[in-house]
């Protein structure tokens, strides 16, 4: 009996050494240590955050918006984004979230948003918004310029800046005299314009730029919802946010959701692309595409084909988005159509 209550004694004094020895080892780590975020870039460490939310929402920021140093920055280019996990830091050892940003922001590209008037698809004027670009059309269309059915206006982005104009100098520019032979100026005129719509309708490419019309075309397929949801901008609209009309139509749902294919075809575009975001582009018969913008996963690869309601996506908030939505547009040989003119 007086055994077994030694043996109880000795395994509770080791007990409570025990106990006292671990609490002094924690109090000397919080002590001397503090928890924050071991920042990696591209495999290397390149410092420690205090705040990861706080600095993580500063890259998005400059991500979307540049460094405000040029307001024409439609949204800037980073191909790796920092990777943080949890340690403890020795107390003393300042963490430099200003270094981590300066670092991130070295890889950036940022890509700059103007707009470029073609005549005859070649850039010949640039300017710095689509309203300046739409008083180039109506000041050559107020001259009667012959070669208004040529111009056309592109939405560009890149990662170098032209030399922008006023509408004035551009429809002085291009501004063509009438010359009064009908039969023949149309002629050359129609088979120009059947020629460009054969090239942009190849199924191969797709193009960013925002040419749309708001009557309706027939497209020989049928379509349905991508996603069901609330729709949170319309076609044609314009915002604060979009410098130009709104070439799709924006339906409010939860990031996640599942992004069917409107109709069978073959994927043209799966990846990061521009203001849109992660973007998938599908290439349908008749040269109809559709686009889904703003995703949040991406399911399919380009050149892969996909039949009509197989999950090519999900719903997010990705390239200049202000909250999760599917972005989708409906484009006949680069025109872009009112979605809701075929679904929702
Ligand atoms: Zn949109």
């Amino acid at each position: 009996m007086k055994k077994i209550l030694i043996k109880i004694r000795t395994s509770m004094k080791f007990f409570i050494l025990v106990s006292i020895a671990t609490f002094i080892i924690v109090a000397l780590v919080a002590f001397l240590y503090k928890p924050v975020y071991s920042v990696t870039l591209n495999e290397e460490n390149i410092g420690y955050s205090a705040d990861k939310s706080k600095l993580q929402a500063r890259i998005d920021d400059y991500i979307e918006n540049g460094d405000g140093e040029n307001s024409y920055v439609a949204f800037v280019q980073v191909d790796n984004m920092p990777t943080y996990s949890l340690c403890l830091l020795k107390r003393g050892i300042i963490p430099n979230d200003d270094e981590i940003f300066e670092k991130v922001a070295e890889t950036g590209v940022p890509y700059y948003k103007y707009y470029a008037i073609s005549e005859d698809d070649e850039e010949k004027f640039y300017v710095a918004d689509f309203s300046t670009a739409e008083n180039v059309v109506q000041g050559l269309k107020d001259k009667d310029s012959s070669n208004i059915d040529n111009i056309s206006i592109t939405e560009k982005y890149e990662t170098n800046v032209e030399n922008f104009v006023q509408a004035e100098e551009a429809v002085a520019g291009l501004y063509k005299e009438k010359v009064k032979e009908p039969v023949q100026t149309t002629k050359v005129a129609s088979t120009k314009s059947s020629k460009k719509v054969a090239s942009s309708g190849s199924s191969s490419s797709f193009s960013m730029a925002s040419n749309m019309s708001k009557s309706p075309v027939s497209l020989g397929i049928s379509l349905i919802k991508p996603v069901t949801g609330t729709i949170t901008s319309r076609f044609g609209s314009v915002s604060r946010i979009r410098s130009s009309a709104h070439t799709g139509l924006d339906i409010g749902s939860p990031s996640g959701t599942g992004v069917k294919a409107a109709a069978s075809g073959t994927v043209v575009w799966a990846g990061y692309k521009g203001s849109l975001g992660n973007l998938v582009v599908i290439s349908h018969s008749n040269g109809v595409q559709t686009y889904y913008g703003h995703c949040s996963k991406i399911y399919v690869s380009a050149g892969q084909s996909v039949s009509q309601g197989q999950i090519i996506s999900a719903v997010g908030s990705t390239g200049n988005s202000t909250g999760p939505h599917l972005h989708f547009e409906i484009r006949v040989n680069g025109v872009a159509y009112n979605p809701q003119n075929y679904v929702y």
